[in-house]
């Protein structure tokens, strides 16, 4: 593994490692994670008043193809109707994107966010759920009445079934909607569990984990904690 780590540093692939990054104060991820949060908030404030930033993709084009310094890592659905960089109002280059439906981290996704943590600096992992899953509602669909899915779906359910049942425990009046919170809070847990990277980087204060839930309908996202 130390060869593996040693490859992807900055010299091997010209990769900006976090130590290159703490040195280039001009990168625009050198932020304070709170600060990294407050950019997404106030993107979303545009993209729910329907006011976007114009933007002149061409001019920072060949700035890009240096090297990327995302602001965030976001933990997304894949739901066609969620949009991360769209729903924060960021620019190519901004956002760090890990997407499976359900919002789920599997083993995959852990390495993304880890590569986007320890080796590109972002500050922020922020967990997104969104209102009218599918994916959360097919897990209502199997531990609560034993349905049963074909393919691969069920592995990806499965990743589901802890916020079903932590959500069931509390009798709530919106059983999807509480089981898509509790998604997004047990996501954030996890991670910290299962990924040494995340979590030293969490104890360090180098990162925060955020968690909200996008509402489609009026394109606001509400943050949890
Ligand atoms: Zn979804």
């Amino acid at each position: 593994m130390a060869g593996a780590a040693a490859l992807l540093t900055a010299g091997a692939l010209h990769l900006p490692a976090r130590a290159e990054d703490k040195s280039s104060p001009d990168a625009q991820n050198a932020i304070l994670p709170a600060e990294a949060l407050k950019r997404l908030k106030e993107g979303n404030a545009r993209y729910t008043a329907n006011e976007p930033n114009e933007r002149d993709f061409s001019a920072t084009r060949a700035a890009r193809a240096e090297a990327q310094f995302p602001v965030a890592a976001i933990v997304s659905c894949s739901d066609s109707r969620v949009v991360p960089d769209l729903v924060f109002d960021q620019s190519p280059g901004d956002l760090f994107v890990v997407r499976l439906a359900g919002n789920i981290v599997d083993n995959d996704a852990y390495a993304s966010l880890e590569y986007a943590v320890k080796f590109l600096g972002a500050p922020l992992i922020l967990v997104l759920g969104h209102s009218n899953c599918g994916a959360v509602a097919a897990a209502i669909k199997v531990v609560m009445e034993r349905a049963e899915l074909p393919g691969h779906l069920p592995g990806l359910i499965k990743a589901i079934e802890p916020a079903v049942i932590a959500a069931h425990g509390r009798h709530p009046s919106d059983m999807l909607a509480a089981v898509i919170e509790e998604n997004v809070l047990h996501g954030m847990k996890e991670m910290r569990k299962d990924s040494s990277i995340i979590a030293e980087a969490f104890e360090a204060k180098t990162i925060d984990i955020a968690g909200g839930v996008y509402d489609i309908a009026t394109g606001k996202v509400r943050l949890l904690s």
